[in-house]
């Protein structure tokens, strides 16, 4: 157990420039917070411990156990030697232990989005939001692993019989994010634990607190020791733990989402045995207002799709492109839903909509892309400017060009850029034009013109007249760099699973 501590002055920050002093407490109840990694079933310390800070404030939340090599190499053994009895549980066994995790993980709900409001700044409306899509894959994945089959084929032979089965591929190593710092793990970790692999988690250096509560719950729902285990590092200690759960013999698949520079430094870890792997990479998502869109529509499927986690999600639409004919009223209406929707504070005020970036340099980032499209000739119609520490305000562009930053780049922060266009080519050109592919929007009422640009936009996951899209129902996954695999969905077990023929021979029939 750990107690952990969200106070100090903290200026609050509301709109631009009202500041208010607040202070706040993290009230978790049972044995939610832990500091320790957790591995084979117990709480184990490191010889280190690294601060996990407030992004708001960067007051320091608590001190977490550093791991490093032995540590990484002790959870990976575990691993493998749960995993010889865990893949023997029938899939209903593993079905029953994932609804457990699923309903403490609901019962605990409240919890665990203050634990994430705390580590990742979102407002506890979304952090509410993530616990119930994070826990919708320990649902799903507990009622999919009991559908993992197999197929019987026609031989071409008469003697013979030709069986497949699936089969779990061993340990995973799983390597998350800060900005789900729950539900990634639970999407990746359902599957996994649903086809008979054992994991080994380790978390975001910003939000190891998420994935702690997660493992305590795992236990709690009688998940076997070794088959969940955490190990949380610092940001220094990342590429040696990382090299462990990407290079370990015993360590048969790799799953991360992170951002495509660590995912290709991870591809090549991959290389050296020859692991299997799913890469979630960065996006950089195109939203298309053609001319025929309900405006309205469009600006609250821009809203959703733009400021959730304050701009934060890699399916987050990056680029916006707004046909000619209904530019202008897009744009008034976008600016003014801002002004009404969108409040900047603590994510534990209950007004709150637009947490602080996750830090710094984030907001930076931000920053800087909206300098540049300035000087380049871009308009800027609302906000623009970094307020204190991590904090960003709403950012509304028009008059963008394909060739600024802000068009270029990832932003993952609170900017909406505009660029005019006249034709879908044009559009559809623009939107195409990037090394990466994971989500892109457009509104649309031409039924013709949906299937025409659904099918040619060069992406994983297309939102036609929707700006939210994620499901544990379907597919999540990019093409180009922005990834390997797919989670979620049915397809999602089959990232853990290898396919055996057996060939049964000389039959007399
Ligand atoms: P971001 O820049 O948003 O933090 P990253 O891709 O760097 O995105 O981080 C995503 C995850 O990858 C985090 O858990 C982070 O600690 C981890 N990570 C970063 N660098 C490495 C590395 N060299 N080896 C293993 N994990 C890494």
């Amino acid at each position: 157990m750990v107690s952990c501590c969200l106070s100090g002055g903290l200026r609050l920050l509301r709109g631009v420039n009202r500041m208010l002093s607040r202070r706040y407490s993290l009230d978790v109840s049972g044995d939610l917070l832990r500091s320790q990694a957790f591995i084979n079933g117990r709480w184990v310390s490191a010889p280190d411990s690294f601060a996990v800070l407030d992004p708001a404030t960067g007051a320091e939340l608590c001190s977490v156990s550093d791991c490093s090599v032995p540590q990484a190499q002790e959870a990976v053994t575990a691993a493998y030697t749960a995993f010889q009895t865990w893949k023997t549980h029938t899939a209903k066994e593993r079905s029953v232990l994932l609804r457990k995790w699923f309903d403490l993980v609901n019962h605990h709900k409240e919890d665990l989005a203050k634990i994430i409001t705390a580590e990742c700044g979102k407002p506890m409306k979304e952090s509410i939001g993530e616990i119930a899509y994070s826990a919708s894959f320990l649902e799903w994945f507990s009622e999919e692993a009991r559908r993992v089959y197999g197929d019987i084929v026609s031989p071409a032979a008469k003697d013979r019989k030709i069986l497949l089965i699936k089969q779990p591929v061993g340990v995973a190593s799983v390597i998350t994010p800060w900005n789900f710092p729950s539900a990634m793990i639970t999407r990746k970790v359902g599957a996994a634990l649903a086809a008979g692999c054992t994991v080994v988690v380790k978390p975001a250096e910003d939000t190891p607190l998420s994935a702690l509560a997660l493992a305590e719950l795992a236990a709690q729902a009688g998940i076997p020791p070794g088959v969940f285990n955490v190990v949380p590092c610092s940001r220094e200690k990342a590429p040696a733990v990382g090299e462990v759960l990407c290079t370990d013999p015993l360590v048969a698949k790799i799953s991360f989402t992170g951002s495509t520079a660590t995912g290709k430094a991870l591809l090549k870890h991959a290389a050296g045995t020859v692991k299997k792997v799913s890469m979630e990479l960065g996006g950089h998502a195109p939203f298309i207002v053609f001319d025929s869109a309900d405006v309205d529509k469009a600006v609250a499927g821009a809203m959703a799709s733009k400021f959730r986690n304050s701009g934060q999600t890699c399916v987050c639409s990056n680029r916006f492109l707004v046909q000619s004919g209904i530019h202008d009223v897009f744009l008034e209406k976008l600016g003014k839903a801002m002004d009404a929707e969108l409040r900047v504070g603590h994510g534990f005020e209950p007004t709150t909509t637009q947490g602080p970036l996750i830090n710094t340099r984030a907001a930076e980032k931000v920053e800087r892309q909206v300098t540049d499209a300035v000087s380049q000739g871009a308009v800027l119609v609302k906000g623009g400017k970094r307020l204190e520490g991590s904090f960003m305000q709403p950012t509304l562009l028009s008059n963008v060009s394909a060739d600024m930053l802000c068009m270029q780049e990832e932003t993952f922060g609170p900017l909406i850029p505009i660029l005019k266009f006249n034709t879908e080519k044009e559009a559809l050109a623009i939107a195409n034009a990037s090394q990466v592919g994971l989500a892109g929007y457009f509104y649309s009422q031409d039924l013709s013109q949906i299937w025409r640009v659904a099918e040619q936009l060069e992406v994983g996951m297309v939102g036609v007249n929707e700006g939210l899209i994620s499901t544990a129902e379907a597919p999540f996954g990019g093409v180009k760099q922005s990834g390997l695999g797919r989670e979620g969905s049915k397809y999602g077990v089959d990232e853990y699973l290898e396919l055996k023929y057996v060939c049964m021979g000389g039959l007399t029939l």
